[in-house]
């Protein structure tokens, strides 16, 4: 076993996209655990949107990360030695593993996996926190009813394509939003959307108008900016939109003129922010749940990875770029 722990440091707080020049190869000794202690070898590191706010140089997310530490992160990954009575060498782990090859822990934050048949790596995916938060933010929270239309934007990404499988698989229709036409194609014809638009070649507004006769019953935003500003003025009577992410905002230096919100009043509709923190109480019943469909081939998924660590500043900027197609993680410990 390798006795020194390969890492990523942050090189540099960015401004705009980040790049490679932003992060920087390091060393740490491999970590003995105390008592109370276990070391996880992470396998699987997802690289999330709200990463960008975590180097940013302010507290986010309760992380405060400075220039020299390791990359914060979460991992999945396997108990290799503990002593802690509940972890055992063999487990297999969620938690903040950072990107790093070795993680070492007191179980604060951690959650022991089981995913049975499916992918380890989908428990940093669409069964893990991008998982959850379309689960709890569409059907928790916006309700969609069957024969209605959800809406969803970034929608080949594993929040975006959740939420319309999800929505499908409670009989509503499906409608994506995705920035190429590769991207569409695999919105409809891999996750099964009923339509998708690509809003970088088609006038949006008029697009929605022919995949949405009847209007937006639901409306999941993980854009904001133009794009929010084009599905409220479709909204049908009723409507809900739950407000997830702002990623056309993450880069920017200043924060854009927002969406005018006269049309949510005109069609009585509800806005709610949401924060998938707040719900993970609803944890087991989601993977129980969610587990289950993709073990029978109900909901499908894409992966977009990196190949070891040096790849991964790489790989977090090509996701900052938005050029990401599925889920961006990076595999840290090859199969
Ligand atoms: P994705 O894998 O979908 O990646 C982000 C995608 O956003 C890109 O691939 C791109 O797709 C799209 N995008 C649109 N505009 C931009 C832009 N200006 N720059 C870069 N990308 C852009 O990410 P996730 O599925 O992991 O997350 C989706 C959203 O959900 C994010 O906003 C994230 O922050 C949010 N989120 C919120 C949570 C909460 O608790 N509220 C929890 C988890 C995620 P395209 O080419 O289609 O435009």
């Amino acid at each position: 076993m390798s006795q020194i722990n390969h890492c990523v440091e942050l090189a540099a707080f960015p401004e705009g996209i980040p790049d490679k020049s932003h992060f920087r190869m390091g060393t740490r000794p491999y970590p003995e655990p105390k008592d109370g202690e276990f070391v996880v070898r992470n396998d699987y590191l997802s690289l999330d949107p709200f990463l960008r706010g975590v180097i940013s140089g302010r507290q986010m997310y309760a992380v405060t990360l400075n220039v020299g530490d390791v990359m914060f992160g979460t991992t999945v990954g396997t108990v290799i030695a503990s002593k802690h009575g509940d972890y055992a060498e063999g487990d297999t782990v969620t938690l903040g593993g950072g990107w790093q090859q070795f993680a070492l822990s007191d179980g604060d934050g951690v959650r022991k996996v089981h995913a049975g048949d499916n992918p380890l790596s989908l428990q940093v995916g669409i069964l893990g926190m991008p998982g959850l938060t379309a689960y709890a933010g569409l059907l928790h929270t916006a309700h969609p009813q069957a024969g209605e239309t959800v809406v969803v934007s970034a929608a080949a990404g594993p929040v975006g394509s959740m939420v319309g499988q999800l929505a499908r698989l409670n009989g509503a229709r499906a409608v994506g939003i995705a920035g190429s036409d590769e991207k569409c194609r695999a919105v409809v014809d891999t996750f099964g959307f009923d339509a998708c638009i690509n809003y970088k070649t088609q006038d949006l507004s008029t697009a929605l108008g022919e995949a949405c006769p009847d209007g937006v019953n639901v409306y999941f935003d993980n854009v904001g900016g133009s794009t929010l500003e084009a599905v409220l003025g479709k909204l049908a009577l009723g409507a809900r939109v739950t407000l997830c992410g702002l990623i056309t905002q993450y880069n920017a230096k200043t924060t854009p003129p927002g969406p005018n919100l006269g049309p949510v009043i005109g069609a009585r509709a509800i806005m709610t922010g949401f924060v998938v923190y707040d719900h993970y109480d609803k944890w087991d019943e989601f993977q129980t749940t969610c587990s289950r469909y993709v073990a029978d081939g109900d909901i499908r998924f894409l992966e977009d990875r990196a190949q070891g660590l040096d790849n991964a500043a790489a790989h977090f900027s090509r996701l900052m770029r938005g050029e990401n197609f599925g889920k961006s993680l990076v595999v840290v410990t090859p199969d």
